[in-house]
């Protein structure tokens, strides 16, 4: 049996296929990225995966971002269901079967807010299939969850660069009550800090060798 999904901005019934992923997150809010996002890969449930990505409607992908949080409450331990199995996991080529994982743990979002676009896959070859359903507010991880993924065995990182957003068009939650995560602003922050420095030493050098 494969959860259904429906309603929203679709107009067929979705099951759902596969969940993986991102660390950091593949979308950007304002710029700012998730250190996590979780892809729920639906497929239209009339058809087979092959004629699914050939057509335009023919995956649905709900997203949820995931944040870090030093000090979590029982209750917003979203991830341990997840995190008992990612030890065994390590490597590529891992595999595990007859896990049994309880999803609404993993959706326990608010399910009333969303950004939602007629994209693409984020793998190649990235077809043009696919309606995004991108909850607004995220689940939590605490910094030792986060961090047994950094040492999982893949060679580089595992999102795809930002593309432009072209002529889609991006619908978003009339109210937004989005949130920046804290923790990769403050590597943003960073990061500006670093090219802001290497700005005024270029500008140093410059005016050091035109002597002014
Ligand atoms: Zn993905």
């Amino acid at each position: 049996m494969h959860p259904l999904v429906s309603g929203g901005p679709l107009k067929h019934r979705y099951r759902l296929e596969q969940l993986h992923f991102h660390w950091l997150s593949e979308h950007a809010v304002n710029g700012i990225k998730y250190p996590m996002e979780i892809h729920f890969v639906h497929v239209r449930a009339d058809l087979t995966v092959n004629q699914a990505l050939h057509r335009k409607d023919g995956l649905a992908i709900i997203s949820v971002f995931g944040n870090v949080q030093s000090e979590l409450e029982d209750s917003d331990l979203h991830m341990s269901e997840v995190m008992t199995h990612v030890p065994k996991l390590m490597r590529a080529g891992n595999r595990l079967s007859g896990v049994l994982l309880d999803m609404t743990k993993l959706l326990n979002v608010d399910k009333s807010s969303y950004y939602t676009y007629a994209g693409s896959l984020t793998s190649p070859d990235c077809n043009e299939a696919v309606t995004w359903i991108i909850f607004t507010s995220p689940i939590f991880l605490t910094d030792a969850q986060y961090r047994m993924f950094a040492n999982i065995g893949i060679v580089r990182h595992n999102f795809r660069s930002l593309q432009r957003v072209n002529q889609q068009v991006v619908y978003m939650p009339v109210e937004t009550k989005v949130k920046v995560p804290q923790i990769v602003q403050f590597f943003v922050d960073v990061g500006k800090a670093v090219t802001d420095f290497f700005k005024n030493f270029g500008t140093f050098m410059a005016n050091g060798i035109h002597g002014r």
